[in-house]
């Protein structure tokens, strides 16, 4: 689950990681009494104005901006809350923005100029452990750096048994180039966000920019966290952070009627049982010139209720042309299946605006064609994998 730059900051700031202090406003009224309250806190005059959508890249797509004083608060929180933020990682409809966090000014100017890092904490699939990814190209795209300069950037990688051990830290804080005060700072900023990504079960945390102030503090001026949701029983104060409106509208809803629903760009839609089988299906999709629309696994009990729920979702998506249905009947009986979805069918009527490819196989396999090809309905019918991909590209023509 993925949550607001604010809500990041908040999870940081209560292990004791240093963050750009802010407070949420909704709208610009707020945000001037927020800008009020924060002077008091922090002594800062000046504060930035940032839109908290779940997108990076904010700053590009005019989303963060400096306020030199209360006017200019006003201005920009008004400006901000309501509009359709575009960004390189947004659609090119852009997210709505519903509010913003007012934050203190933390590059003001002093002995030196403030210096931005970049730092992730996630997990290296490849050997199992977490790694703290980190380089001196701060406040850039990650990415670019990956592609031009990969030798700025560095990793470390945490020992399961140990956990982040200090040397690990200061090897940290050696490469970003520190030292004196900012040494001290940048390894206990490293050993509070190793901690904080453990002890709240983040599975990504990627601050962009670190900064290094002109009076040599570390803190983090972004937040991107990610939790994992299989542990939010035992977080119920993250799980409240959840924001719907940040989320695919159809994958709200199928998560509502326990649907595992991933939406996708291509025009074939798919329902399938078990997730083995839709990756298969999706692979199948391709082979025959289509792209997948979702990855959709309605689960071992694919009963005329989940059919029908399924189909609704899928139909939701305007992009898709044709579905596929590919049920395999293992502990579920395929007749079953088959009369769930001429049910399905039969309720959803002139819902259903595209051709329909079912393919079922396993126990029973051949009564259920029976039932689908006597049914009367427009379903083309499948038993062999092949032939389901045959069709497709059939009713695709
Ligand atoms: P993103 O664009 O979505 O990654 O949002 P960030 O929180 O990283 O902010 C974007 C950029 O705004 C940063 O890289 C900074 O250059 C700038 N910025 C953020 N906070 C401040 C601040 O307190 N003062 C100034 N002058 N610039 C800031
Ligand atoms: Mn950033």
């Amino acid at each position: 689950m993925n949550i607001h730059e604010y809500q990041g900051k908040e999870i940081l700031n209560s292990f004791g990681v240093r963050i750009q202090r802010g407070i949420v406003a909704h709208n610009a009224k707020e945000a001037v009494d927020a800008a009020k309250e924060l002077t008091e806190q922090t002594g800062t005059g000046w504060h930035v104005i940032k839109a908290q959508v779940h997108a990076g890249g904010r700053g590009k797509g005019g989303g963060v901006k400096l306020a030199k004083n209360l006017k200019e608060v006003e201005e920009i929180a008004g400006e901000i809350i309501g509009m359709n933020l575009v960004t390189p990682q947004t659609s090119a409809e852009g997210k709505k923005v519903h509010q913003v966090l007012v934050a203190e000014d933390v590059y003001y100017p002093g002995d030196n100029e403030p210096e931005e890092y970049y730092m992730s904490v996630l997990l290296n699939r490849a050997t199992g452990r977490n790694m703290i990814m980190y380089s001196t190209e701060g406040g850039v795209d990650i990415e670019t750096v990956a592609e031009k300069t990969p030798h700025l950037i560095f990793t470390e990688e945490i020992d399961p048994a140990t956990g982040l051990l200090p040397f690990q830290a200061r090897r940290i804080a050696f490469n970003l180039g520190q030292s004196g005060t900012g040494f001290k700072e940048m390894v206990k900023f490293v050993m509070a966000l190793y901690t904080a990504f453990e002890k709240s079960d983040s599975s990504l945390f990627e601050i962009n920019p670190v900064l290094k102030t002109s009076d040599d503090k570390i803190l983090a001026v972004d937040s991107k966290v990610s939790l994992d949701d299989s542990a939010l029983f035992r977080h119920k104060d993250y799980a409240e952070m959840r924001d719907v409106r940040e989320e695919n509208a159809t994958e709200v809803e199928a998560k509502e009627v326990g649907l595992n629903y991933v939406e996708l760009d291509g025009n074939v839609g798919c329902m399938v049982n078990g997730a083995g089988l839709a990756m298969a299906t999706m692979d199948l999709i391709k082979q025959a010139g289509g792209e997948p629309a979702n990855f959709l696994d309605v689960g071992g009990t694919a009963d005329a209720k989940r059919v029908e729920e399924a189909f609704r979702l899928i139909l939701k998506d305007d992009k898709v042309e044709a579905i596929l249905v590919n049920i395999f009947g293992g502990i579920v009986r395929c007749d079953r299946v088959a009369q769930g979805i001429v049910d399905a069918y039969k309720n959803l009527g002139d819902a259903i605006n595209v051709p329909i490819i079912v393919r079922l196989q396993g126990t029973n396999a051949d009564i259920a064609k029976e039932l689908i090809d006597s049914s009367g309905l427009k379903i083309h019918s499948a038993v062999q994998f092949q032939e389901a991909a045959d069709k497709v590209q059939e009713v695709l023509k």
